[in-house]
């Protein structure tokens, strides 16, 4: 009961063991002591005028009402068409693509829409961070495995693998959903066809479901292709596909992105969605389709990240850094124990706190990327910055 009527009533939490995110908490940080900040990943570099100005001119042309709940017609179609030339897999516009307020809002609406009280999700640690929660808010039960890290004769790690047998004991008649994410954050592990071929494999017999996070589908370094699942048929006939516009363009504060899925899981995503975003700004959805019709846009992005990765990697060369491989995505991760500072011996989340507040330049532990922190003292930074923010930050590491 209770006594006092100005008191707010006590509730459970829904999600006890949450707190704020480590990208909002790090920029937080980083804002407050006037870093550097290489934690959160967006770019600090402006995106093309064009895109600004096609939102503009849809603004001025008065596109500024609702939009159809699931995306413009010209966006949604301008995806399908994206998909299909670099992917070879048809979604239909109209009943298997769905405009999201970003690629994080996709995710959660998606393991909405099929998870249920006591049904199984598998994830692969280190995870985004929102992926437990999502199921958690869903009543779901995460099963958690974790990536394995392959290392040389030094013990430097210099690939990782998918963890095949701990998939194949995590995967049961209970299984709703099994999440990955490709190219892999933080570690820029990239998916082979014959990794979702053994996917495929694996879930076959079953009725798992699978959420393809490819946000980072266009960053993709030194040749690798980026092997979509939309690219396997099979595996695609049960996916939800995510990407984000935000991303590609370097316009991560839009929050637009896309889902595809088969039009049966589509119908369940969007009944989801209408009650949740209802939809999607439309001025930027017509800024985005025009902007789509140019491939260069999207094209570019791989040789245009790479060239800011090998800058800022090399750079880490002159410190007591080791880089870790980083063949994808915005970030290098890197481990600090063998710096000879006492500070080398301090856990991920404390040595990022010291690295912002005393040196100046703000990074993600890893360790936030596991549910039961593995400590092994790595830590991520995000390279989607322009060379002299770069340079700086380096300046201030090469006194490590
Ligand atoms: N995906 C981004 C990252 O890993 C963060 C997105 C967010 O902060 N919601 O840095």
């Amino acid at each position: 009961m209770n006594q006092n009527p100005l008191l707010t009533p006590a509730f459970p939490s829904r999600l006890p063991k949450v707190g704020t995110t480590v990208f909002t908490v790090m920029s937080a940080l980083a804002t407050e002591h006037q870093a550097i900040n290489l934690g959160q990943g967006f770019p600090d570099f402006p995106c093309d005028r064009e895109l600004i100005s096609q939102v503009n001119s849809a603004m001025l042309s008065d596109q500024n009402q609702y939009p159809p709940m699931i995306g413009v017609a010209e966006l949604r179609h301008g995806v399908s068409k994206k998909i299909s030339t670099l992917y070879g897999h048809d979604y239909d516009p109209d009943t298997e693509i769905t405009i999201t307020a970003g690629g994080t809002q996709g995710i959660l609406t998606a393991i909405l829409s099929c998870v249920g009280a006591g049904d199984e999700v598998v994830i692969i640690e280190p995870a985004y961070d929102s992926y437990r929660p999502s199921i958690e808010m869903a009543s779901g039960k995460v099963i958690a495995v974790s990536l394995i890290a392959n290392r040389d004769d030094q013990g430097r790690v210099n690939s990782y693998s998918i963890p095949w047998d701990d998939l194949t004991k995590a995967v049961n008649p209970k299984t709703r959903l099994v999440i990955i994410n490709t190219p892999h954050n933080p570690t820029g592990m990239i998916w082979q066809k014959t990794d979702l071929d053994r996917l495929a494999n694996l879930v076959r017999d079953t009725n798992a479901l699978i959420l393809s996070d490819e946000v980072y589908e266009h960053m993709v370094y030194d040749g690798h292709q980026h092997a979509s699942i939309a690219s396997h048929p099979e595996l695609a006939a049960r996916s939800f596909l995510i990407s984000s516009f935000g991303k590609t363009y370097h316009v991560t504060g839009w929050k637009v992105g896309y889902v595809a899925a088969p039009a049966a899981m589509m119908a369940e995503f969007r009944k989801i969605h209408q009650f949740n975003v209802f939809t999607v700004n439309t001025p930027m959805q017509y800024g985005l389709a025009k902007y789509l019709e140019n491939a260069e846009h999207y094209l570019g992005l791989s040789s245009f990240y790479q060239a800011k990765r090998d800058f800022f990697s090399k750079g880490l060369t002159q410190t007591g850094f080791e880089l870790l491989p980083a063949p994808a995505t915005y970030f290098q991760c890197v481990n600090y124990t063998n710096l000879q500072i006492p500070q080398a011996k301090m856990g991920e989340a404390d040595f990022c706190s010291w690295l912002t507040t005393k040196i100046g330049v703000a990074a993600i532990p890893v360790s936030a990327f596991y549910a039961h922190p593995v400590e092994s003292g790595v830590i991520r930074f995000c390279f989607a910055k322009k060379e002299e923010t770069l340079s700086k930050a380096l300046e201030r590491l090469q006194t490590l």
